[in-house]
């Protein structure tokens, strides 16, 4: 690793967010970022090639706001209502920016989106880790009178397990001290979002992204939706940092995708059956799975060690995602492919588990 006496302090002490690899070889069965294994709609890609054929010279919205009121218009909202950034990473920032930083007491689950930990690195939070409970799953009655917010995913990351409209509402109302983040970047697989409480309390903020069920992961555009006063503080973050943080291209494509409901369905649909079908057929080879309600499967298996079996196929050309963390370092997070990769995998899987 390089070091140089050119880095401020804070870059020096800072560890950041690993990424799921991203392989050169294409003959690869790719399934350790949750991506979607369906391209994105025909609608979004003739609505960026018109993009990229008109304006390119000029700059785009800086407000985005032929796209913020897609999304205002599709979730009942205003779009004064709507945040959007380049991807939800990007909007996770934001929101630890405005509403986190240099706080105290900020609620975390132990285990969940290994990105929370680096923004609270990179924006002075003290954190309080919350252990998940025996089955793996959050507690709602665990998350209370947080001085310095709540941050969660739900479904919850990379475990998949969700909690109920009700249990989400149970956590904001038992918060309202401070910000809870939901971030919902697998809502679309099976859950229900908490959109709808938006309107009754004024400390809900929702992060979407439309990398996992829009199948957009590439064109990096995630969303933020809460009350007025809260998307105007990020937005005053979000202007003292980069004022075009989407292109036109990606304005394009988003307003296209939301404007596809019915191809949005389809896919969505597709997604959950087949994850049903994966999470039945590593049953029948020995796996426990969690319950999912996003784009991939968590499972452990009853002999052989998780990292083992990681090894064995990455050598034969299947990736999947293995984390060394404590509590979930016998599991392995396996996004939901087309029927054929998934095919691929479990006829590998066979070949190891003998
Ligand atoms: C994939 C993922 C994101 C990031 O999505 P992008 O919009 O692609 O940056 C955010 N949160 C969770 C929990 C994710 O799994």
């Amino acid at each position: 690793m390089f070091m140089s006496i050119y880095w401020s302090e804070k870059a020096r002490l800072l560890q950041p967010y690993t990424p799921g690899e991203q392989p050169k070889f294409t003959n690869l069965v790719k399934l350790n970022t949750n991506e979607n294994p369906f391209e994105p709609s025909p609608r979004v890609m003739e609505a960026m090639h018109d993009a990229i054929d008109g304006d390119l010279r000029l700059y785009p919205d800086p407000e985005a706001n032929r796209l913020k009121q897609t999304i205002a218009d599709y979730y009942h909202l205003s779009s004064s209502q709507v945040f959007v950034g380049n991807g939800s990473d990007e909007v996770l920032a934001m929101a630890f920016a405005t509403f986190f930083q240099g706080k105290n007491n900020l609620l975390l689950p132990e285990i969940s989106y290994s990105f929370y930990p680096v923004y609270c690195q990179l924006y002075d939070v003290q954190a309080q880790l919350i252990p998940l409970d025996n089955d793996l799953a959050i507690n709602p009655e665990d998350y209370q009178h947080a001085q310095g917010g709540v941050v969660i995913a739900n479904p919850n990351a990379p475990t998949g397990r969700l909690l109920s409209l009700e249990q989400i509402e149970q956590i904001v109302l038992a918060n309202l001290e401070g910000v809870v983040l939901v971030d919902e970047a697998y809502i679309d697989f099976g859950g229900q979002s908490a959109v709808k409480l938006i309107a009754r309390y004024p400390n809900l903020l929702i992060i979407q992204t439309l990398s996992k069920s829009r199948s957009l992961a590439g064109l990096r555009v995630g969303l933020a939706l809460g009350q007025s006063e809260l998307i105007a503080g990020m937005e005053k973050v979000k202007n003292s940092f980069n004022s075009y943080p989407l292109d036109r291209v990606a304005q394009a494509g988003a307003i296209a995708a939301f404007n596809d409901e019915a191809y949005f369905r389809q896919t969505c649909k597709q997604v959950v059956e087949n994850r049903q079908w994966l999470a039945e057929q590593l049953e029948a080879l020995d796996f426990n799975v969690l319950p999912s309600a996003a784009n991939f499967v968590f499972a452990s298996h009853a002999r052989y060690a998780a990292e083992l079996i990681y090894q064995r196929l990455h050598q034969l050309g299947i990736i999947v995602r293995h984390f060394k963390q404590l509590r979930i370092n016998n599991y392995l997070r396996i996004s939901v492919g087309t029927m054929k990769q998934q095919q691929q995998l479990i006829a590998a899987l066979k070949t190891i588990l003998i």
